[in-house]
């Protein structure tokens, strides 16, 4: 099934311990589609600048991603920078140009409405909200990523967005913020009574956590020899994750937890070199074989 995501499409200037790239296609949806398009139908919402070239375009294409929703305004394409430090786990944002995403308005063109499965990335939660407003069909799961950003300033309609939201894909420090609760155990029952029944909480280098009201699930992050850039990690958890739902066509325990262990196996591959470079030459055989690695890796018997 269709799988709509709408967020940031950016060019990004990254420094890690193993160099340095200026003016990579980047941005937040960007990471999610091109991990969730090895799982399923991807349609992309959001805006570029009269710098977005055609070889760009030709990225998105390639996979088969939809951008009927990728609107095009004159100006520049919002340009992110970034240092990481020596061990990776820290680092500075050196400059946010919004540019063209300052005045993002998403609109969803018609065919999009009756999108199934929907993503709403890291922005105002009252554009997020205003998505969900234009989809007449009937949704099967929408997912949302926030940021301490919006939690600090825009808390009330944070929270009335979530009203409307099924799995919350966030960090753990994002889950203490927006609880008030230390506890990541007693700040899920505090997310359930908000709207969304499964937390999924993004620890970065320690995998990922799923709170559901009825089941917990811990996946651990792919041991890899090196992490050249870990910029986009958690979009491209959040592709692989809602792809696979996308792409088994129902929720429930099973494709949860099969959701992610794929979530991480994207997520895994996409800091294997800088941007989203590995996530485009990425072969369904390589990403069905690294999930059965983690089965082997997860495997015990009591
Ligand atoms: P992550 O590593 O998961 O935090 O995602 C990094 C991506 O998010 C980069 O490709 C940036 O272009 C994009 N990004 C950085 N800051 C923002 C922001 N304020 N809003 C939306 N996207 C952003």
């Amino acid at each position: 099934m269709s799988l709509l995501v709408v967020g940031s499409v950016a060019f990004d200037g990254i420094e890690t311990p193993h160099g340095k790239h200026d003016r990579l296609l980047g941005g937040a949806a960007s990471y999610f589609a091109l991990a969730a398009c090895h799982f399923a139908p991807v349609r992309l919402v959001g805006i570029v600048g009269d710098d977005f070239t055609a070889q760009d375009v030709a990225v998105f294409k390639h996979q088969q991603i939809d951008l009927q929703g990728l609107e095009r305004a004159t100006g520049k394409t919002f340009y992110w920078a970034g240092r990481y430090n020596q061990n990776m786990n820290e680092r500075t944002t050196l400059i946010t140009d919004l540019n063209v995403f300052a005045n993002f308005k998403p609109t969803l063109p018609p065919a999009y409405t009756d999108s199934a499965f929907i993503f709403l990335g890291n922005i105002d939660p009252t554009l997020q909200h205003s998505v969900l407003k234009q989809v007449t069909g009937k949704t099967k799961v929408v997912g949302l990523d926030t940021m301490n950003y919006w939690i600090e300033r825009t808390p009330a309609e944070l929270k009335e967005t979530l009203k409307h939201i099924q799995v919350l894909v966030i960090n753990d420090d994002e889950t203490r913020q927006l609880t008030g609760q230390h506890n990541l155990t007693r700040a899920a029952k505090e997310i359930f009574k908000m709207g969304p029944k499964t937390l999924v909480i993004k620890r970065g280098e320690h995998g990922a956590i799923m709170m559901h009201e009825k089941f917990l699930f811990s996946v651990p992050a792919f041991p890899l020899e090196e992490v050249h850039d870990p910029t986009g990690a958690g979009d491209s958890f959040a592709g692989g994750f809602m792809g696979y739902l996308a792409g088994a066509g129902k929720v429930n325990e099973r494709t949860l937890r099969n959701a992610m262990v794929y979530g991480s196996v994207l997520g895994s591959f996409a800091v294997e070199k800088f941007g989203v470079q590995r996530l485009t030459t990425l072969r369904r055989s390589e990403i069905h074989a690294r999930a059965r690695l983690f089965s082997k890796l997860t495997s015990f018997k009591l």
